[in-house]
């Protein structure tokens, strides 16, 4: 893992260093325990007392009532047991009830050495005569210092001990945040939609809170696009709605003559209506096939469709929709022939012609053009306007949902916001791409671009043929 990466997972690095640094803290907790404290305390006092009882009675072998009287009161009171041997190996004398085996000759001899010589709970000790020469030894065994299970359970408890100490600050600079977390997202839930993290913290749980805060900027965001979207649709349907109630109550009065004199302009109002209900819609299906699966594209109704017939068909649409604009269109050579989804296709020229309509003064030309290109082999369309263009901030955002700029809602244009949206994702549907170029004074330009279809055909337009320009100027 590279540093960056380490870096941008500190909780990670500093819960996988703070484990090590525990265990090390446990280990060394139950060695001291068990070294400092256990050990000495169990063996410390008893080894020199003991070798001290042993010289002891070892000077009242000439007083034998006081040494007996002395051997029962270590069995009763202290629970010890202690045989004395001669250096040959006989007893001397003993309190236990079975006395242990007298020592080997070398064992004996190793006792010059060694004098007292302990190891769990039974030891020797050397008793020496005059001569400084091991004369007698003693045999002791005294009470058991504790079972080893005893001393690991010690040890153990130590260690838990260090370690529940030590985790706690840890676990709390954990579960602290991510209780806050869960309490703003809980307060967020209740409708609190301005609860954010605004977390500082540059580790995972900082992510994590910064993640938080976009989610909740986004769901704001999309709410109020929603809103937008029931107030521009309820303005819409206002007008169209009005009007038809207006003719209905003439018709009823008998007023047959001025009621059909609305139904053209009733007539008009819902065709404008049709393409904002058809972006809606649009927008709704291609999300709903977006949910299906994390790249699901929507679903396309393909089929082989000749570019030139694309462009040919909008141009018309668009002189029958604004019969008073001028459209200059052209086809450059080898347009070629598309497996594409004809109906979406229509929406994306609809789309963009009309924006290029509603956002140009009425006297201006407006262009489209269709070029063939190689690698990879596509169509590249274009629309061009010279009107009132796009904010360089703007420029990627209009392709967001509900997205209008504030000199388009100025103009009273009507839209929701939704048809780039549209053209966006049916041409990534498509394979294509889609971008923009604008200026405040020069207009703006739409580009698209949809892949050829892979049989490789050429549509209408021969590949040899010069580019020609044509104008799909109305007659009016
Ligand atoms: P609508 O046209 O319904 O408002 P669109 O998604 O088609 O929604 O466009 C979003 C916004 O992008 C428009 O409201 C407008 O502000 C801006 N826009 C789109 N096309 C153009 C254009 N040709 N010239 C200037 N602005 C445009």
């Amino acid at each position: 893992m590279t540093l960056a990466r380490w870096r941008a997972r500190r909780l990670l690095v500093r819960v996988y260093l703070h484990g090590i640094l525990l265990l090390a803290l446990a280990a060394a907790a139950s060695f001291f325990v068990g070294s400092y404290l256990l050990k000495p305390a169990i063996e410390g006092p008893t080894r020199p007392s003991t070798a001290w009882i042993a010289w002891h009675l070892d000077s009242l072998r000439d007083q034998p009532a006081v040494l007996a009287q002395e051997l029962a009161d270590l069995q009763q009171r202290v629970k010890t047991d202690m045989s004395i041997f001669a250096r040959d190996g006989r007893l001397l004398v003993s309190n236990a009830a079975a006395p242990p085996p007298p020592l080997s000759p070398e064992e004996v001899v190793r006792l010059e050495q060694k004098p007292t010589e302990f190891v769990d709970g039974i030891g020797v000790v050397a008793l020496r005569g005059a001569s400084g020469a091991v004369e007698r030894y003693a045999r002791i065994k005294y009470p058991a210092p504790g079972s080893p299970f005893g001393t690991a359970a010690a040890q153990l408890v130590a260690a838990l001990a260090v370690i529940a100490l030590m985790s706690m600050p840890l676990a709390r600079s954990i579960s602290a945040p991510v209780e806050r977390l869960a309490q703003l997202t809980r307060r967020f839930g209740s409708g609190d939609l301005s609860a954010r993290a605004h977390s500082e913290r540059g580790d995972e749980i900082g992510d994590l809170a910064r993640a938080f805060d976009e989610m909740a900027d986004r769901v704001v965001a999309l709410r109020r696009s929603e809103k937008e979207l029931l107030a521009n649709v309820s303005h819409e349907l206002r007008t169209p709605l009005a009007r038809i109630r207006l003719a209905l109550e003439l018709a009823r009065d008998g007023d047959t003559a001025r009621a059909r004199s609305y139904l053209e302009d009733i007539e008009e109002d819902l065709g404008e209506l049709e393409p904002l209900l058809d972006d809606i819609m649009t927008a709704a299906r291609l999300d709903l096939a977006r949910g299906a699966g994390s790249d699901a594209l929507p679903p396309l109704r393909c089929q082989l469709v000749p570019g030139a017939e694309l462009l040919e068909a909008a141009a018309a649409r668009f002189a029958k929709r604004f019969p008073e604009r001028r459209l200059d269109w052209r086809l450059g050579p080898g347009v070629p022939l598309l497996l594409a989804d004809p109906s979406l296709l229509r929406r994306v020229l609809d789309n963009l012609l009309d924006n290029a309509a509603k956002f140009s003064e009425p006297s201006d030309a407006i262009e489209l053009t269709g070029e063939a290109r190689q690698e990879p082999a596509s169509l590249e369309i274009r629309v061009r306007d010279h009107g009132i263009g796009i904010a360089a901030e703007d420029l990627e955002r209009v392709f967001e949902p509900f997205f209008r700029t504030d000199r388009s809602r100025s103009r009273a244009t009507g839209g929701v916001g939704l048809g780039l949206t549209v053209v966006r994702r049916i041409v990534l549907a498509h394979g294509g791409s889609v971008r923009v170029e604008s200026s405040k004074t020069l207009g703006t330009c739409f580009y698209i671009s949809v892949p050829a279809s892979p049989a490789g055909a050429v549509s209408a337009a021969p590949a040899d043929s010069a580019p020609t320009p044509e104008s799909a100027e109305s007659a009016a």
